[in-house]
């Protein structure tokens, strides 16, 4: 059975993620999404807010579970047996920092855990968390980034009522 790990922040879960994860969940066995604390950046919901945000996303897919975990990734992935990590590629802005974690890992790991990229659908190439956050606090219109659910999370989080939400 071949499982991959598709880790990340989800701070919070956007299309751009479902869409990742939906065609991870076509291409392996399973998958865990990893909820990881991310120390570069602060986050606006907590951990397990989170991971049911995502439970509640991937709800449809059979064979996509979520997880958390406080460490390194390869960690993880040597604990529960898996070897394949799976990132999404937006842009060549991205390429960089991700190659760098990729080979990283590959190192630390001793070539036991490989990174497999899948790039963005361009419908969420200019997609983020941070800009869905960045538009919400302006009370902007994040219904065409996250779920329904998501966006008003989000709202509320910046003392938005679901009604003043455009
Ligand atoms: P991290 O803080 O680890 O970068 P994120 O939650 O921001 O976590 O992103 C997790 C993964 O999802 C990363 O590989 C990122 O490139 C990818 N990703 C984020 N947004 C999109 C998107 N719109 N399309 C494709 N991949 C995306």
């Amino acid at each position: 059975m071949k499982t991959a790990v598709y880790p990340g922040s989800f701070d919070p879960v956007t299309y751009g993620h479902i869409d990742i994860i939906e065609r991870a969940a076509e291409t392996f066995d399973k998958v865990v999404v990893l909820v990881s604390i991310n120390s570069a950046k602060s986050a606006l919901f907590s951990l397990d807010e989170r991971v049911t945000m995502l439970q509640q996303a991937v709800r449809e897919f059979g064979n996509v579970e979520i997880a958390s975990f406080d460490g390194l990734v390869i960690e993880y992935c040597r604990q529960h047996g898996i070897h394949t990590i799976v990132r999404g590629l937006r842009a060549v802005t991205d390429f960089e920092y991700e190659l760098q974690i990729a080979q990283t890992n590959r190192e630390l790991s001793q070539d036991h855990v490989d990174t497999v990229f899948l790039t963005t659908d361009l419908r969420y190439s200019y997609l983020s968390s941070s800009i869905v956050k960045e538009i919400a606090s302006y009370n902007g219109n994040i219904q065409p980034c996250v779920p329904e659910f998501v966006a008003r999370a989000v709202y509320a989080k910046f003392g938005f009522a679901e009604v003043e939400a455009k």
